[in-house]
C-alpha cells in the first residue's frame, strides 16, 4: 500500500501523521492492533501555569506535554513556546519524536511538549517564571528515566537552566540529565546548540551525492532563520555553498549572486529575526518556488503544499523543520523526481546530540567536539542509507520509508513486552 491512496490534503499535522503510520505498519506486517496503540500517544497532560507578570497582574498560560509510547526507553523530546501550540501539534511533534530515534537507533520513545505563549512579548523575568511553572506542572510525568525534555522553537539553553534547576529543586538532588540543550557549564554537550544544523549538512551531502549534485557551488534556499536555519546558512556558506535566500516570520531575501550570510548574522535578532532590515523582501511564499538547487523548509509546518509543490524548482527538499510538507505535497514532488530529505531523518541531528548529553550527563564524563560530531555524523550516515535503501527497494517514497524504518524497532518492543 502506497501513500498515493490517501486524500490527504484536509488533513492537520496530527491526522496526517496518523495516516503514514497506519500505511507504514501495514507495510511491516503489523495489524489493527500495533496500529491503535502507535496512534496516539500513551500519556498527555494538559496544565494551566498562572505567572505573575511584570505589570504585578496574573496571566495563566496553557501547556501540555505528550509521551508517545515508551516501550523502547524513556521519552525524548522538545519543549516549544510558541502562541500557535496545540493539542494536536504537541501530540503530532511527539510521534515524531519517536520515529526520529527509531531512525537513528536512540535508545528512546518520544515525547514533547509546547506552551501557547509568545516569547517576543514577555521579559526575561516572565519567562523564567513561566518556565519554572511549567516544569512544577509537569514534575510527576517527568524525569531523567522517564521522559528528558530539551529545546525547540523559541526555547534555549537559557530555559533548559532554569527548568534544570527548578526540577532539581523539587527533586532535591542535582538532576542533570533531566534535560538536555544545557548550558556547557550545567553539563551541556559540546557541539549541541549548532547539532540539529549539522546534522542538515550531514544528510544533505548524502543526498547530493545520490542526486550527482556538489554542495560546493550548490544553491541553497533555507527559510527560517532560528536555530536551526541561521547555523545552517553559515554552515552552508563556509563549504563554498550559494546562499540565493533566507527568511524569517517577517519576509525573505532572495539574491541570485548569493547572500552576505555573515552580514545577516550579524544583524539577526536572538529569535531569528533580520528581514525587516531591508527593503526589497519578498514574502516566504514567493522565496519558496525561487530558482535555486536545494531547498530547506526550517522554519513551521505546512509551507509546501498542493499549491506550491508544482512550482518548485529545487532537485532536492531538505526537511530541516517538522513537519514543513503535506502529503499531498510529498506525492507531487516524488512525481517530480524531488529528493525528499524528510524531517524525521532531516531534523534528527538534535535529538542526537542530546542523546550524548544524556550519556556524559550519566557517566559524569565529558567529550570534545570532535568527539561529538564523529559520533553524530556516523550514526546520520548509515541513518540515511537504510532509509534511502528502503525506498529504493521497496519503490515507496521518502517519507513512508522513514517512518517504516522508524516504526520498526518500537513495534518490535511492544512486541517484546507483550503489549500487543
Ligand atoms: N526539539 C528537537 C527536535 O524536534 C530536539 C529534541 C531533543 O533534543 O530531545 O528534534
Amino acid at each position: 500500500m502506497s501513500l498515493q491512496t490517501l486524500d490527504k490534503e484536509q488533513l492537520n499535522v496530527f491526522q496526517r501523521t496518523q495516516q503514514v503510520i497506519g500505511v507504514a505498519l501495514k507495510n511491516l506486517g503489523y495489524g489493527q492492533e500495533m496500529q491503535e496503540l502507535l496512534k496516539e500517544p500513551l500519556r498527555l497532560l494538559t496544565v494551566r501555569i498562572p505567572v505573575r507578570m511584570d505589570n504585578g497582574s496574573v496571566k495563566v498560560f496553557t501547556g501540555y506535554r505528550a509521551q508517545h509510547n515508551d516501550a523502547v526507553g524513556p521519552t525524548k523530546g522538545g519543549i516549544r513556546f510558541h502562541p500557535e501550540v496545540t493539542e494536536e501539534e504537541v501530540k503530532a511533534l511527539s510521534i515524531w519524536m519517536s520515529i526520529k530515534c527509531g531512525i537513528t537507533g536512540l535508545p528512546y520513545g518520544g515525547g514533547k511538549g509546547g506552551i501557547q505563549c509568545d516569547p517576543r512579548s514577555m521579559s526575561f523575568r516572565e519567562l523564567e517564571r513561566l518556565s519554572r511553572g511549567y516544569v512544577r506542572a509537569i514534575s510527576q510525568l517527568v524525569g531523567p528515566t522517564k521522559d528528558i525534555p530539551a529545546p525547540d522553537v523559541f526555547t534555549n539553553s537559557q530555559v533548559m537552566a532554569w527548568m534544570m534547576d527548578e526540577y532539581s529543586r523539587i527533586r532535591e538532588f542535582d538532576s542533570p540529565g533531566f534535560i538536555t540543550g544545557k548550558p556547557l557549564v550545567l553539563g551541556g554537550s559540546a557541539g549541541r546548540e549548532s547539532s540539529t544544523a549539522k546534522g542538515v549538512t550531514i544528510v544533505m551531502r548524502e543526498a547530493a551525492n545520490m542526486a550527482g549534485i556538489s554542495i560546493e557551488g550548490a544553491r541553497v534556499i533555507i527559510q527560517g532563520f532560528g536555530n536551526a536555519g541561521s547555523f545552517l546558512a553559515k554552515f552552508l556558506y563556509d563549504a563554498g555553498a550559494k546562499v540565493v535566500g533566507i527568511s524569517d516570520a517577517y519576509g525573505a531575501l532572495y539574491d541570485a549572486d548569493g547572500l552576505e550570510i555573515y552580514d545577516l548574522l550579524d544583524k539577526r535578532d536572538s529569535f531569528g529575526t533580520v528581514t525587516n532590515l531591508f527593503n526589497n523582501r519578498i514574502t516566504n511564499r514567493e522565496l519558496l518556488v525561487q530558482e535555486c538547487d536545494i531547498l530547506v523548509p526550517a522554519a513551521i509546518e505546512n509551507q509546501i503544499t498542493e499549491e506550491n509543490a508544482s512550482s518548485i524548482k529545487a532537485r532536492i527538499l531538505v526537511e530541516a523543520a517538522n513537519g514543513p510538507t503535506t502529503l499531498k505535497a510529498t506525492e507531487i514532488l516524488t512525481q517530480r523526481g524531488v529528493l525528499i530529505v524528510p524531517d524525521v531523518l532531516a531534523s534528527a541531528g538534535g535529538v542526537i546530540v542530546s542523546y550524548f548529553e544524556w550519556v556524559q550527563n550519566n557517566q559524569g564524563y565529558y567529550w570534545s567536539e570532535e568527539e561529538v560530531e564523529e559520533k553524530l555524523e556516523k550514526i546520520l550516515i548509515s541513518s540515511f542509507s537504510n532509509v534511502y535503501r528502503t525506498a529504493e527497494q521497496k519503490g515507496i517514497d521518502m517519507r513512508l520509508s522513514a517512518y517504516m524504518v522508524g516504526l520498526r524497532r518500537m513495534a518490535e518492543a511492544v512486541k517484546w513486552r507483550g503489549w500487543v
